[in-house]
């Protein structure tokens, strides 16, 4: 199998099996994100702990193949991650899909690193860089915009 293969190959898993597609309980951040070039639909549920780690992750979503393993793949990544961590990983996959070769950061493992690669092929299609980067804008901004911070400026 060369590498084109194996990357198709874990695309239709995750895509046809999307890990972590439920809704967290409890979860503390969320944000919804839209994708109305192709109707991708993905929204993303976080709990963070009291040391601003990533307890658990989750999305419920609807969108073509590449969106939906992007989205089964990123929160399998970042699972247990820390939130600085986490903002590492993501701005690493931004520039990666966008216009790098490789990612840089130190954080993710080999084996993680090449689930993160299988989506590099969609660099050829504008349209599907859009596909691919929505559920990882959508966690920028569950992670910015709290419902913790909503709360307390209502206190
Ligand atoms: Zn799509």
């Amino acid at each position: 199998m060369n590498l084109k293969e194996l990357y198709q190959e874990i695309i239709l898993d995750h895509g046809k099996n999307p890990r972590n597609l439920r809704r967290t309980e409890n979860f503390n951040k969320d944000a919804k994100g839209h994708n109305p070039l192709c109707g991708d639909k993905v929204h993303i549920y976080l709990k963070l702990n009291e040391n601003k780690k990533i307890e658990d992750i989750s999305f419920e979503g609807q969108g073509c193949a590449i969106s939906m393993a992007s989205a089964s793949i990123m929160t399998d990544l970042v699972k247990g991650k820390e939130e600085h961590e986490v903002k590492e990983i993501v701005s690493d996959f931004l520039d990666m899909i966008k216009e790098k070769d490789e990612l840089s950061n130190n954080i993710l493992h080999k084996d993680d690193k090449t689930k993160l690669m299988c989506l590099s092929g969609v660099k050829q299609y504008p349209m599907r860089v859009k596909c691919a980067t929505l559920s990882w804008h959508t966690l920028t901004s569950a992670i910015n915009n709290s419902q913790e911070e909503i709360n307390n400026e209502s206190n």
